[in-house]
């Protein structure tokens, strides 16, 4: 066998805070071969973070390493001086994280930044770190690279500035990779292009890779083996193949089963979201650790932690009934049948338009949406979506079109708009943070909204139902929003819009920040919601897994115009919009073959006599180029906007 190029080995970590020390991570043992990618998953506060700071050597000054080791090409690290691991760092091992953004530096262009990583690993000169450099980003695929030099880190969309921040991971030509969550918040195409990037450098390289991440299906996509953390603790590991076919811990089940997928609905079969939370280190049961959460917990779970046992061939769990795991943990009804969809229209949209500047950011939009229905809007970054919901929520302006709530036409801004209309038409953001005001406690939050939008003098009493119909503990309601858990918050932040009996809700990315089995309970009670208030929500997401699940009818952006409408299940049978198709292909497809290449990063308003999605469509033909493409009407009010007839989609899709 040979050696691994990554073994951790007992490895305990603590944090000091006020004279105590609180474990991060206990015992923790796994080892990486050359060319292997392990997934290290589990939800935030789990310890993820603090694994790959220990393997970087870049803990910060409060934490401890209490035992163990971490070897990396024979050295131990637990161990090296500062000069022996900055030695390393970037040449034999080196780190890709969450935030491109904030990992590049604003202020200097792409290829400086990218040289000096070069520099760094390699010691050469200014030549030959500039042609290494347009080399590394030419292999990370990005479009045009030596433009890509030339621009500044805001220049680019997330999904490139993910590519460049690979291309620096790969100066060094490093024996060990952590990945820290290097696709969250992006959109599906580019997500996707980025695994298929991780999977085709990871051949190239032959470096060994640690992915860490909350979603476990998509690291089954690019990982041979996983890695499940729990409260600082690896509760299941083993080959990505036995782990996702047969877990061995409810806990990984639970986190399979948390994502939607087209066998679950939204109110009859809902997804299960994982209940409680992660203890925190200053919390951690005694006896199994997962025993608070556990649906199969039994008296023995709580006398003495479980070991870390083999299950079968290379997979080990620390569950004394690992055969009593079932995969697919059922979920109870949310309501015994499906409401009807009134056919009355809460909202109408009509020929839209919003420019800054030059470009047409939404481009003469109409829709409508019933009461009691879910309207999910899909496209990548750009397309305009969250534009058209803060027109529709009169947080910007339109230069023209009209948007009508329950028949009424409504002013074009929030102030010039009746109480009556703001407390029906409410909306709920990606980050709830930005919309909570910090120095207030969760009390005083619900209690103003619940002032400003309903009935004066009720406050006190209704907080509390408020926070009751959110599921938000009532324990929690004089803490800060920073004290609180991403999920908690956005409860908090969905309480508020529901604070004056809303008929239409639009949420933008509302699940989009959050871990995945967060995302199943902000799911969950958004559904529960809905079917007790019969609220009408616009919801806006990049995921279409999401969108799938919780969305009756689906709109599809792309650049600024809507492309394709209809019910949710035509629109996934097919025919579809070749875009609609692209978004779904890439939120489905296995991994491997050649990586794609990013987007063109001179993103240019295409021609008004043009397909908009001409350059990108693999069924272009020249009249694409030259004439816009009409409405092609299907049933049940579907349509499609492309010169192809319905019969020729469905046979391409
Ligand atoms: S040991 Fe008991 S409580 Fe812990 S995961 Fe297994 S069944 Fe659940
Ligand atoms: S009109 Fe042409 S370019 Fe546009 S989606 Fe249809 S086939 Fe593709």
């Amino acid at each position: 066998m040979t050696n691994p190029a990554l073994e951790v080995r007992d490895l305990s970590v603590a944090y000091s805070s006020q004279g105590r020390l609180l474990p991060v991570l206990e015992d923790i043992s796994f080892s990486v071969a050359p060319g292997e990618a392990l997934a290290v998953v589990g939800e935030s506060g789990c310890g993820k973070s603090t694994l790959a700071a220990s393997i970087l050597g870049v803990l910060p000054g409060n934490a401890s390493i209490l035992k163990g080791a971490i070897t990396i090409g024979g050295l131990d690290t637990t161990r090296a001086g500062f000069e022996a691991m900055r030695a390393i760092r970037g040449t034999r091992i080196a780190m890709v994280s969450q935030e491109a953004g904030g990992a590049l530096n604003p202020s200097m262009r792409i290829g400086r930044q990218v040289m000096e990583a070069v520099v760094a690993a390699r010691k050469v000169g200014r030549a030959e770190a500039e042609a290494a450099a347009l080399d590394l980003l030419t292999r990370v695929a990005l479009q045009n690279p030596a433009a890509v030099m030339r621009r500044y880190p805001h220049q680019l969309s997330g999904g490139q500035q993910q590519r460049v921040l690979i291309a620096m991971a790969l100066a060094g030509n490093p024996s060990v990779l952590v990945l820290d969550e290097p696709t969250t918040g992006l959109d599906a195409t580019v997500e996707a292009e980025v695994i298929d990037l991780i999977a085709h450098l990871r051949r190239e390289y032959a470096a060994a890779i640690v992915f860490i991440s909350h979603n476990l299906p998509l690291v089954s996509r690019v990982c041979e083996r996983i890695a499940i953390l729990y409260a600082g603790r690896l509760i299941e590991i083993g080959a990505t193949a036995a782990v996702t076919a047969k877990p061995a811990h409810p806990y990984s089940a639970a986190l399979l089963s948390c994502l939607p997928s087209p066998q679950h609905h939204k109110i009859l079969n809902p997804v299960a979201p994982i209940l409680g939370e992660v203890p925190p280190p200053d919390n951690r049961p005694a006896g199994c650790i997962y025993a608070p959460r556990c649906p199969l917990r039994t008296d023995n779970c709580t006398a003495k932690q479980p070991e870390l046992l083999a299950v079968g061939e290379d997979h080990s769990s620390r569950c004394l009934y690992p055969d009593r795991v079932d995969a697919a943990e059922a979920q109870n009804p949310i309501a015994s049948q499906v409401p009807a969809i009134a056919d009355e229209h809460v909202l109408e949209v009509e020929h839209l338009v919003k420019r800054y500047g030059d470009l047409t950011v939404c481009d003469d939009i109409s829709l409508t949406i019933r009461r009691g229905e879910t309207f999910g809007l899909v496209g990548e970054s750009g397309s305009g979506k969250s534009t058209l919901a803060r027109c529709i929520a009169g947080l910007i302006t339109p230069e023209s079109g009209v948007i009508r709530l329950n028949g009424r036409p409504l002013a074009g801004q929030t102030r010039q708009r009746e109480l009556g209309e703001i407390r029906a038409l409410q909306m709920v953001f990606q980050s709830p943070e930005a919309t909570l005001n910090p120095s207030f406690s969760i009390r005083q939050t619900l209690g103003r909204a619940i002032k400003k939008l309903s009935r004066r003098g009720q406050e006190k009493s209704e907080v509390g139902t408020l926070a009751k119909d959110v599921r938000f503990p009532e324990g929690l309601l004089d803490r800060r929003p920073r004290q609180l858990s991403g999920g908690q918050k956005q409860r908090v932040a969905i309480a508020r819009a529901f604070a004056g009996k809303p008929e239409l809700v639009l949420c933008d990315e509302p699940v989009s920040a959050l871990d995945t089995s967060v995302q199943a309970g902000i799911l969950y009670l958004l559904t529960r919601l809905q079917v007790e208030d019969r609220v009408s929500y616009l919801f806006i997401s990049h995921d279409l897994g999401v969108v799938r699940y919780l969305a009756d009818r689906v709109g599809v952006m792309y650049l600024g115009q809507l492309v394709e409408t209809g019910p949710t299940h035509q629109i996934f049978a097919g025919p579809r919009h070749p875009y609609t198709d692209a978004l779904l292909k890439a939120s489905e497809r296995e991994i491997g073959g050649s990586p794609r290449k990013g987007a063109s990063i001179d993103q240019v308003e295409p021609s008004a006599s043009a397909c908009r999605f001409a350059a990108r469509c693999p069924h272009a033909t020249t009249r694409c180029t030259t004439e816009a493409p009409p409405w092609r009407i299907g049933e049940d009010g579907h349509q499609i906007r492309c010169h192809l007839d319905l019969e020729t989609l469905r046979s391409v899709a």
